[in-house]
């Protein structure tokens, strides 16, 4: 079903703290307003008009880079002015559903929006509500007394109505500000259903609100992936660093480093993960300050840039691919090594080798390769 939006974002929201209105703040990396613009667009809308106060025209351009199907429209002294400027700016049929939705419940699924358009078809509102679970007190001048709480709805957005028969009501409303778009159809005599409600159309108030809207766009957390490959050079020596232990041997790897390629592959299965390049782009080898340096350093410059990204690592996988040294020896050492790096429980790094049957450059005892992959949660 053809539908439109009007999104009030023209509200000052000055209780949710200092600093930028709330419906211009971002959670888990997104502007609120996006959150909800982004999915009402994913549940089909064919016009979403975002009603924006004088500062609001540039910061929408900057919320909603790169959206289409949305405008701005000049918002009025209070809400009501807003949102009947918001539904005089959309163009279409006059008897089309429209859902009005404050800018600071972000967390609007398509699933809401069908269940008011369903409600809609045999009333001329819907809402979604939830039942009130808490016990309602009333302060009074004698103290509080307890208010039943059958029957009673906590009203949330979107609001679902036809355009013209909003415009109606809100045309014949005399009683100063309503506090949301189903009153004003209510007092014109208008019969609004409920949809099911949701606790996650939480309308962003205070502070705190915010952090629980980050845990629950956890939800929307991204599992990443890296992967990386090293290869080094057997040269003349007496011992060799891998995964950041030193084993004995009667050979070294050549390297400008330290030539740990273990630690080089998992250096860069990180940065992988993360979009971050390679091990060359942040230690350049042309760059002596990096000459026999430890690898440590580069991997933990690599887990520094997970955390800087707001990320963490969920585990690491290193193979080594060598026909000697024998690594099970040292396989344990080499993960608490890596553990400590990261600082992760052992259980979550791993360390495996293999050895290529006496084939390719590993299996002549030419050099040593390394491969790892990395899962890192955004
Ligand atoms: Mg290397």
């Amino acid at each position: 079903m053809s539908f439109s939006v009007v999104i009030v974002a023209a509200g000052g929201g000055t209780r949710a703290g200092p600093g930028l209105a709330k419906q211009w703040r971002a959670v888990a990396g997104k502007t609120v307003l996006r959150w909800s613009v982004d999915s009402l667009l994913q549940a089909g809308a064919r016009e979403i008009v975002v009603v924006v106060g004088p500062d609001g025209e540039a910061l929408a351009d900057a919320a909603l880079a790169g959206l289409s199907g949305w405008r701005t429209a000049a918002g009025g002294a209070t809400r009501a002015l807003s949102v009947q400027a918001g539904l005089k700016a959309i163009a279409g049929p006059a008897d089309e559903p429209v859902l009005v939705h404050d800018a600071a419940r972000p967390f609007v699924t398509a699933a809401h929006v069908a269940a008011l358009l369903t409600a809609l078809e045999t009333a001329d509102g819907a809402i979604p509500a939830l039942p009130v679970a808490d016990t309602l007190k009333r302060e009074g001048p004698d103290g509080l007394t307890t208010t039943p709480r059958e029957g009673l709805w906590r009203a949330q957005t979107p609001q679902a109505f036809r355009r013209d028969r909003l415009l109606a009501a809100y045309a014949a409303w005399t009683e100063g500000e309503p506090t949301d778009d189903a009153q004003v159809v209510e007092a014109h005599g208008g019969r609004v259903a409920i949809a099911p409600g949701d606790p996650r159309l939480m309308k962003l108030t205070y502070p705190e609100d915010f952090d629980m809207a980050e845990r629950l766009a956890g939800g929307a957390r991204m599992t990443r992936m890296g992967q990386g490959f090293d290869a080094h050079r057997w040269g003349p020596g007496e011992a060799v660093w891998l995964c950041g232990v030193r084993i004995d041997h009667d050979q070294t790897l050549i390297g400008h480093s330290d030539a740990d390629a273990g630690l080089h592959a998992l250096t860069d299965a990180i940065l992988g993960a993360i979009g971050e390049g390679d091990i060359g782009d942040h230690f350049p080898p042309t760059d002596m300050k990096w000459k026999g340096a430890s690898s440590d350093l580069f991997l933990e410059h690599a887990a520094g840039l997970v955390a800087a990204k707001g990320g963490r690592i969920i585990n690491v996988d290193v193979t080594l691919i060598c026909e000697r040294p024998k690594i099970k020896p040292h396989r344990q050492a080499m993960r608490a090594r890596l553990a400590a790096i990261l600082d992760l429980p052992i259980d979550r790094v791993s360390v495996k080798a293999t050895t290529t049957e006496g084939m390719g450059f590993t299996g002549r005892g030419e050099g040593l390769a390394a491969q790892a992959i990395a899962v890192v949660e955004m």
